[in-house]
């Protein structure tokens, strides 16, 4: 659960050899009537600064110039339905970008550094988890990628399979059965291809997991036609009753995805309070965290905030510090200023690490701002 994969993530967590130049673009893509994007004048402004910057850097500006022009072609691409926001990656060994959408506007912002600034589309992502939602009756079901707060119709699909035969009337005995075999066969030939719609959307690096809304005796007969692989991501299974035109499903899967989250915080925070009291297998603070990740021990990582601290990291042994070192303290070579919440995530991203985000808003708190629930049930120091 809740482990943050997104296609291209491990490449951009991922420095360009050498002292490349990483542009890192936010942008609020929404759609605005007439002819400017909302993007526009923001972007130019802010690669003005840039240019300012680089001024005595003339093939440091020719280079910037080069991603430059490749992100806007990406945001123009962009300007489709759904899609209100975009962040786009370009690097100085790259011929292309990495474009992430978005069904929420970013800042427009601009960041050129020697590696991609991922705060922000961290963030989005961690706070609204994507999950796939299926609505389904006997004969007709729609697919949804569902965050909180929101859901984005991806596929439906309706077959024809006979009524149920409710009248007692003249079909008696073989006939009546040889009905009710048929209507089953179609059903169960609807949910075949149901379960086929789902894998071909079914995305494992960006979903976290599958909710099914439906009648109880229905969605029991389509989960056990599901491979495996697929039901064992069922988070929840929500009562629905498919009447009418459901005008406002969107909303409604939307909110139950905004439950579930909660759900899942309050149940890892309950998870790691427990072993507070117990005082064990679990560490508090970003430099018991840090040693806890670069040691394998940690099996679930929880955040609050990002508080803008800054960390240091050696350019030889990638070791990370929360105070500042000029000189490690283990190889001593030169350390480098980073952001610490940005770098201690993607450690955690790059172990494949379970990583749950509590946002300030949702009324909880992280013990320590940081904490990790370690894999060995001793406590950290025996
Ligand atoms: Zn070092």
């Amino acid at each position: 659960m809740n482990i943050l994969r997104i296609h291209g993530l491990p490449v951009l967590l991922d420095r360009p050899q050498g002292k490349g130049m990483v542009v890192s673009c936010y942008a609020d893509t929404s759609v605005v009537e007439g002819f400017e994007p909302r993007w526009g004048p923001p972007l130019q402004q802010e690669a003005r600064e840039v240019r300012k910057r680089l001024a005595d850097d003339p093939e440091s500006i020719q280079e910037f110039e080069r991603q430059l022009k490749l992100i806007r072609e990406s945001l123009k691409s962009g300007d489709h339905g759904g899609v209100r926001g975009m962040a786009v990656f370009c690097r100085s060994d790259w011929d292309r970008v990495i474009a992430i959408e978005s069904d929420v506007a970013y800042p427009n912002r601009l960041v050129v550094d020697e590696e991609a600034y991922l705060v922000p589309f961290l963030i989005e992502e961690l706070e609204r988890p994507r999950y796939l939602a299926i609505l389904t009756d006997s004969h007709r079901g729609r697919i949804y990628e569902a965050r909180s707060g929101s859901a984005r119709l991806l596929d439906e699909l309706e077959e024809d399979v006979p009524r149920k035969n409710r009248s007692a009337g003249e079909r008696w005995g073989k006939q009546q059965a040889t009905i009710a075999r048929h209507r089953e066969e179609c059903i169960l030939h609807y949910f075949k291809d149901l379960v086929h719609r789902v894998e071909e959307v079914w995305d494992e690096p960006t979903h976290q997991g599958i909710i099914l809304l439906g009648e109880h005796e229905i969605l029991e007969n389509f989960r056990a036609e599901l491979p495996e692989r697929l039901a064992h991501k069922i988070v929840a299974e929500i009562p629905h009753a498919w009447a009418g035109e459901q005008p406002a499903i969107e909303d409604q899967v939307g909110q139950v995805a905004s439950e579930i989250v909660l759900v899942e915080r309050k149940k890892i925070l309950a998870d790691l309070d427990r072993r507070l009291q117990k005082g064990g297998a679990v560490t508090t603070g970003p430099q018991e965290v840090i040693q806890a990740l670069a040691n394998g021990q940690v099996q679930a990582l929880v955040f609050g905030p990002d508080l803008g601290e800054a960390g240091w990291r050696c350019d030889q042994c990638r070791s990370l510090f929360t105070t500042e070192e000029r000189a490690c303290p283990y190889c001593k070579s030169t350390c480098e200023r980073v952001d610490l919440w940005q770098e201690i995530l993607a450690r955690a991203l790059n172990h494949q690490v379970e990583v749950h985000y509590i946002p300030a808003d949702s009324g909880l708190r992280v013990p320590g701002e940081i904490a990790a629930l370690l894999l060995r049930e001793e406590p950290q120091w025996t």
